[in-house]
């Protein structure tokens, strides 16, 4: 007699790094390569689009009194104010948990604050922090996007070096200096979780 097959339970993947290191870049090419049934949570921001960015697919852009309401609901399993500068950043329970229930594995791409939040809700995560090897390299990232002021660029600076002293809450470290090798050593790391789940 055919059977259903059985649904694999889904995982959360926590992604944080400085901003300008890479994630954007690595993870889009990482969901277009990795054979695995990843999903990319779309965060919830005040801040408003960048040029290029498309509502619901790089963020729900949403009013300061939307995120506000929703944060009272209880409607995120973590938010937070990025960079100072009056930017809310939240992940949506449902998201998360919506995937979680199609068997998904959701990346939450998200700070480190956020990260260690999420941390202390579940011990379940894969957890990846990427960098692109030195201060430099980042600054001329960050330079080279276009999308920040001067003054943005050194906020996102200090910010990136307060953010290195978590790395070792991190169970994996990336160092993004090239976009293939970044994609291919994380797509063997959560290729080798499949295994062990297949064999649990
Ligand atoms: P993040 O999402 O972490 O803020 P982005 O993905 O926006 O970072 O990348 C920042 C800039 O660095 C972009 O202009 C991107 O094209 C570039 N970039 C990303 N990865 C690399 C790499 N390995 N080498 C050189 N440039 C890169
Ligand atoms: P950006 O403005 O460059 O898109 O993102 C800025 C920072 O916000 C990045 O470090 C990114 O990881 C973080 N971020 C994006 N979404 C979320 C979220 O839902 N929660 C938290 N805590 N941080 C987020």
């Amino acid at each position: 007699m055919w059977s259903d097959p059985v649904p694999q339970p889904g995982k959360v993947i926590v992604f944080s790094g400085p901003s300008g290191s890479g994630k954007s870049t690595v993870l889009r090419e990482l969901l277009r390569r990795c054979q695995l049934p990843l999903q990319l949570s779309v965060s919830c921001t005040t801040r408003p689009p960048r040029r290029g960015e498309v509502d619901g697919q790089d963020y729900h852009f949403v009013t300061k009194e939307e995120f506000e309401r929703r944060k009272a609901e209880g409607a995120f399993l973590e938010c937070k104010e990025v960079f100072g500068r009056g930017d809310w950043y939240g992940t949506l329970r449902t998201t998360v948990q919506d995937g979680l229930d199609r068997g998904q594995w959701v990346i939450l791409e998200i700070d480190v604050e956020g990260a260690m939040s999420v941390m202390e809700q579940r011990d379940d995560l894969l957890t990846f922090f990427i960098h692109p090897g030195s201060e430099q390299e980042l600054r001329s990232r960050l330079e080279g996007r276009s999308t920040d002021s001067p003054d943005a660029v050194e906020r996102r600076l200090e910010v990136a070096r307060q953010e290195l002293l978590a790395l070792s809450r991190y169970k994996y470290e990336i160092i993004n200096r090239n976009v293939d090798e970044a994609v291919d050593q994380i797509c063997g790391i959560l290729e080798q979780h499949a295994i062990g789940a297949e064999h649990a």
